[in-house]
């Protein structure tokens, strides 16, 4: 049974789905797996009839904790403050704003439709009142929760809570330290945290309305508590064992007394073995990975094997892209052919519409096809379009030199070692070129006549590509030969006797 259908076959009564991002800068490809497999259980549990709804929350409620290096100057004052409290790097709207634009954006073009919302918009319209209200009530079995978990005691004097300072309007930098039932005591700290400092305001104030945050763990919690979230999966980083995950889980239950979601940990992707990470300057971000799969392929790619399980995906300099595209391919012959297999279950939940036959030729070739000139008309003519476009971008972007060519405009200077019995081979295609055959047929001949001359095929095959593209290798030499003028052809081929 297919992974997804497998850990929700016992999920009873309506469900609600939630995922949430951070808005504090660029997304990554690995940001996308979560929204991909939650949109993946939606599809699931819709088509099973049930009811369902599936959030997808910015939370921008978050204090600005760290910054790109081209913002660092700029925006360094901002550290400590919340994600929507900043102006945007562009002038329009909030730093949130502009870091959550990027991910909707993405999520359009995945076709993935949740339920938006905005965690700042949540406090401020009262509704975390009610779990901030129980958490500083009980913040005695918080602090046993973090104990419990962390192996360490929490002092009396900590609380599940900061406050937005009304002096210097930073979060990160505040610390509760009282609680009467009412309001809170608070001290904006000059040295809590080593990222921002605060202004040495203290006072009281009330937690409510938007104008205090619990912590990510506790607040995580709240929300699944406060919504009655049903399912809400996480990167490993949060779900390995006494993490994140784990600790909200546990507030879920014994602070709010409610049942946690149910819990999916799902595995990064892999570049060369390593975790992706956008600040060592592995792996890609979200965009150009949906500019060289498009939004299926994507989809098939972040549910295709269990996300339990890592996935290697380096696409630089590798056929891994190419592969991709082969394997969605056979999955989509599985589907239609009606096999009962985990792959054709992945091409199903990948599709945004009617599940559609795709293309049957193999990227790698029509990454030659490109590649060829005059064929622009005849790739759209197939049907190619869509595929073209991203067998384009992965030909300039990450295909590895082996799979690029370009025919020269002169003769290649390679071409001069050809021996005669290649020239002859050459002029033998020279002569025949006036026959009518498709490229297929044309293949065939090419093998036939490198017989007759007696020439092994490999020599005969390295001397076209020398000719025309100064390589020994290269894309399938009928189509290549039939995608060019004849004349150039004739004149290339003859030319390469008196050199
Ligand atoms: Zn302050």
């Amino acid at each position: 049974m297919f992974w997804a259908d497998k850990i929700l076959q016992n999920q009873k009564g309506p469900q609600l789905i939630n995922d949430s991002f951070t808005p504090s800068g660029v997304v990554h490809m690995g940001s996308l797996k979560g929204p991909v497999i939650h949109d993946t259980f939606y599809k699931i549990l819709k088509d099973q009839g049930k009811e369902v709804l599936f959030s997808y929350g910015f939370d921008d409620m978050d204090p600005i904790d760290g910054l790109a290096p081209n913002l660092q100057e700029k925006f360094n004052k901002y550290l400590g403050v919340p994600l929507f409290l900043a102006p945007s790097p562009d002038g329009k709207g909030s730093f949130a704003d502009y870091f959550s634009a990027k991910m909707i954006e993405l999520l359009d073009t995945l076709e993935i439709k949740p339920d938006l919302y905005r965690t700042h918009e949540i406090y401020q319209r009262g509704e975390f009142d009610a779990a901030i209200k129980v958490v500083l009530d009980h913040a005695d079995k918080v602090r046993k929760v973090y104990g419990d978990i962390y192996h360490k005691t929490i002092p009396d004097t900590w609380y599940p809570l900061q406050i937005i300072c009304p002096q210097c309007g930073k979060l990160g930098t505040t610390r509760v330290a009282g609680w009467d039932g009412t309001d809170v005591t608070f001290n904006c700290e000059k040295n809590l945290v080593t990222w921002a400092q605060g202004c040495g305001a203290s006072g009281k104030i009330s937690p409510f309305g938007g104008r205090g945050k619990m912590p990510w763990k506790v607040e995580w919690a709240a929300k699944w508590a406060t919504f009655g979230i049903t399912i809400e999966a996480a990167g490993k980083d949060h779900a390995s064992a006494g993490g994140s995950y784990d600790v909200a889980m546990k507030i879920c239950k014994e602070v709010f007394g409610k049942t946690p979601p149910l819990k999916l940990g799902y595995e990064f992707f892999l570049s060369g073995g390593k975790k992706m990470s956008s600040s060592k300057g592995l792996g890609m971000t979200g965009e150009e990975l949906l500019e060289v799969l498009g939004p299926r392929v994507a989809h098939f790619l972040m549910i295709k094997v269990d996300p339990v399980r890592a996935v290697e995906f380096t696409p630089r300099g590798t056929d891994i892209v190419p592969k991709l595209y082969d394997e969605y391919q056979k999955s989509a012959n599985a589907y239609f052919e009606k096999k009962d297999e985990d792959i054709s279950r992945a091409f199903e939940l990948s599709q945004i519409d009617e599940p559609k036959m795709p293309l049957q030729v193999r990227f790698s070739v029509l990454a030659q096809l490109i590649q060829m000139p005059n064929m622009q008309e005849k790739i759209q003519k197939a049907g190619y379009g869509d595929w073209a476009k991203y067998a384009r971008v992965w030909v300039d972007k990450y295909a590895p030199d082996s799979e690029k060519f370009v025919v020269a405009k002169e003769l290649p200077k390679e071409a001069k070692k050809l021996s005669k019995e290649q020239k002859n081979y050459l002029q033998k295609i020279a002569m025949e070129l006036e026959k009518k055959l498709n490229p297929e047929d044309f293949q065939k001949e090419l093998y036939v006549w490198s017989k007759e001359l007696a020439i092994p095929s490999k020599d005969a095959f390295a001397a076209i590509y020398l000719a025309l593209i100064g390589k020994d290798h290269g894309p399938k030499a009928g189509w290549l030969i039939l995608s060019l003028d004849k004349e150039f052809i004739k004149k290339r081929f003859l030319e390469i006797d008196k050199n």
